[in-house]
């Protein structure tokens, strides 16, 4: 099979030619702890940093994981530990005050007053009505510049609409701290503009199975050079399984925040059955969410059913996200 990388440059087998720095994106899933621990078997070039952005809002096994890889006697490299805030709190104020607004029916003035947050990928019931209001900028008149209006437009549909709305959390959450993390690294101060050049090796811990999910050379900086070491091995999910057990290791759990939509119903059920509490937690986010958060007009649900979290009955299959769910972790890749 031929793999194109899709890196900033064409596709390098040796080291990035001028490379200041290697550093590793810690997803805590499968592939990116299997990167961390190949490269303190030697079988990879060892990482000046391991980066990982903390959404505050891990399941436990994923925090269980994170303290199991830096426990002393792993004897493995630091994790660096950034974060752009908790994920859960930032999205429950904007529920909050959305909801307290008067949410989809409150006057489209008070928009701005709810909090904001990068949404993650809430599952969406909507009216039959959608009002959607959008501010446009007017005609600019003998050269002087237009205001801008506000139009409310009204959309009338015979059914209730089912959606999704856009993943905003990952890149927020995940991503841009990690890429902040670098920046410190190398000393750029805030704003400043970093090399036009490639310095840095970023990895990520992408398979030969997630080429869908290969990020454009224009998803980072031009100072970082995104690598895909496993993907370089021509490894799958499934040959990194493999690795972990060849090397002995326990199972790592499957990396992602405890409410994140994108898990299938086998996740759902290991967490209601094995940890009962934590998933009491997501139903009640799952209330929390219910009458929208900043922008939204619709229901949001943690599952795709779109009917309330402890509501799901588990034992039998609940259509596509039942089969597919989250296919794939986070890995802090996911959305870009
Ligand atoms: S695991 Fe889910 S909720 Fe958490 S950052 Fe990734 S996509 Fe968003």
């Amino acid at each position: 099979m031929s793999i194109t990388l899709a890196t900033r440059a064409a596709p390098i087998s040796g080291p990035l030619p001028g490379r200041q720095l290697r550093t590793l994106g810690m997803g805590l899933g499968l592939q990116s702890t299997v990167l961390h621990l190949m490269a303190a078997h030697g079988e990879i070039e060892p990482f000046d940093y391991v980066i990982c952005s903390d959404t505050h809002r891990e399941t436990r096994a994923v925090y269980e994981h994170l303290r199991w890889l830096q426990s002393p006697n792993m004897g493995l490299p630091p994790i660096t530990m950034v974060t752009a805030g908790d994920l859960g709190a930032d999205t429950l104020a904007s529920a909050g005050t959305w909801s307290g607004l008067g949410g989809a029916a409150a006057d489209r003035s008070t928009w701005l007053q709810a909090s904001r947050v990068a949404n993650p990928p809430f599952f969406t019931r909507g009216p039959r009505t959608v009002k959607k209001s959008v501010l446009v900028e007017a005609m600019p008149l003998l050269g002087l510049p237009g205001q801008t209006v506000e139009l409310i437009v009204e959309r009338h549909t015979d059914r209730e609409t089912f959606g999704i709305l856009r993943r905003k959390c990952t890149k927020e959450y995940k991503i841009e701290p990690v890429t902040a993390e670098i920046r410190r690294i190398l000393g750029l101060a805030p704003g400043e503009r970093g090399p036009s050049v490639p310095i840095v090796e970023h990895s990520m811990g992408l398979t030969t199975d997630e080429l869908e999910r290969l990020p454009s050379s224009s998803a980072s900086p031009p100072f970082i050079y995104l690598r895909n070491p496993l993907i370089e091995k021509r490894m799958s999910r499934g040959d990194c399984d493999q690795w972990r057990r060849r090397r002995g290791y326990p199972p790592f759990p499957k990396s992602r925040c405890y409410f994140c939509p994108f898990q299938d119903d086998s996740l759902w059920r290991e967490m209601k059955d094995e940890s009962p509490d934590e998933f009491e937690e997501a139903c009640r986010f799952d209330e929390a969410i219910r009458n929208g958060i900043r922008g939204t007009t619709t229901q949001l649900f943690l599952h795709s059913l779109r009917i309330p979290l402890r509501e799901v009955d588990f034992t039998r299959p609940n259509g596509l996200w039942s089969v597919e769910g989250l296919r794939n972790e986070c890995e802090g890749v996911c959305g870009i």
